[in-house]
C-alpha cells in the first residue's frame, strides 16, 4: 500500500462509511484529514503510538483503555490457526499483525459510538442493525473499557483497576476497595460478585448515557 494511493478517500468508500457509521460526508472528510495527520508512518493505518499523540487521550486517565478500543480484538481464530497449523502461516501471521494497526474504516467505526443520537437515528427499520451510537452500543462500549479479560463480566479486580486510574493518589487502597465492594453489591443481582452487562445497564438506567458518551463532531 503506497502512501500516495492511500491518501485519497474514494467516493464509494465515503458512502460505505456513511451508511455504517451515520457520519455525514463532510464529517468523514474532516475526520479523514485528522486521521492522515496522525498517521506518521503514512501507511494508511494508525498505531497505538499515533493515538498517544492525541492530546485529549494523553490527558484522559482512561486514555489507554480508549485507545485499546480502536484495535480489533485479537483474532482467536488466527491464534488457533497458528497453533494448529490449520491456516496458511502467512495468513494467520497477517491477521495477528494487523491488530496493531487500525485503518480509517475501523477508526470511524469506533468513533461512531460517540456520535450524538439524532432524530435520523431513531425509528429505523427493525431489520437494520442498531446504529453504533445507540444507547445500548454506547453502554457496551463503556462496559468493555472495564472488562479487560473479555469474559463479559466486570470483576472486583477490573473495577478496582479503573477506579485506580480515575482517582488520584489521595485515596487509599482500602477506601478504593470498599468503593468497589459497594458498587458490586449494589449492581450484582445474580450473586456472582461481578457485574454482567445486564446488571451494568440496570445500574446506569437513569444516567444520561446518550449525553455523557457523545462528542460533538463538527458538521
Ligand atoms: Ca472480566
Ligand atoms: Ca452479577
Amino acid at each position: 500500500m503506497g502512501s500516495r494511493a492511500s491518501s485519497l478517500l474514494r467516493e464509494e468508500e465515503i458512502e460505505d462509511i456513511k451508511k455504517e457509521t451515520g457520519f455525514s460526508h463532510s464529517q468523514i472528510t474532516r475526520l479523514y484529514s485528522r486521521f492522515t495527520s496522525l498517521d506518521k508512518g503514512e501507511n494508511g493505518t494508525l498505531s497505538r503510538e499515533d493515538f498517544q499523540r492525541i492530546p485529549e487521550l494523553a490527558i484522559n486517565p482512561l486514555g489507554d483503555r480508549i485507545i485499546n478500543a480502536f484495535f480489533p480484538e485479537k483474532s482467536t481464530e488466527a491464534v488457533a490457526g497458528l497453533i494448529l497449523g490449520a491456516y496458511q502461516e502467512c495468513h494467520a501471521l497477517h491477521s495477528l499483525f494487523s491488530e496493531d494497526q487500525v485503518n480509517f474504516r475501523g477508526f470511524m467505526r469506533t468513533l461512531a459510538h460517540f456520535r450524538p443520537i439524532e432524530d435520523s437515528d431513531k425509528n429505523k427499520d427493525p431489520r437494520v442493525p442498531e446504529p453504533l451510537n445507540s444507547r445500548n452500543n454506547k453502554l457496551l462500549f463503556a462496559f468493555r473499557l472495564y472488562d479487560l479479560d473479555k469474559d463479559d463480566k466486570i470483576s472486583r479486580e477490573e473495577l478496582l483497576q479503573v477506579l485506580r486510574m480515575m482517582v488520584g493518589v489521595n485515596i487509599s487502597d482500602e477506601q478504593l476497595g470498599s468503593i468497589a465492594d459497594r458498587t458490586i453489591q449494589e449492581a450484582d443481582q445474580d450473586g456472582d460478585s461481578s457485574i454482567s452487562f445486564t446488571e451494568f445497564q440496570k445500574v446506569l438506567e437513569k444516567v444520561d448515557v446518550e449525553q455523557k458518551m457523545s462528542i460533538r463532531f463538527l458538521h
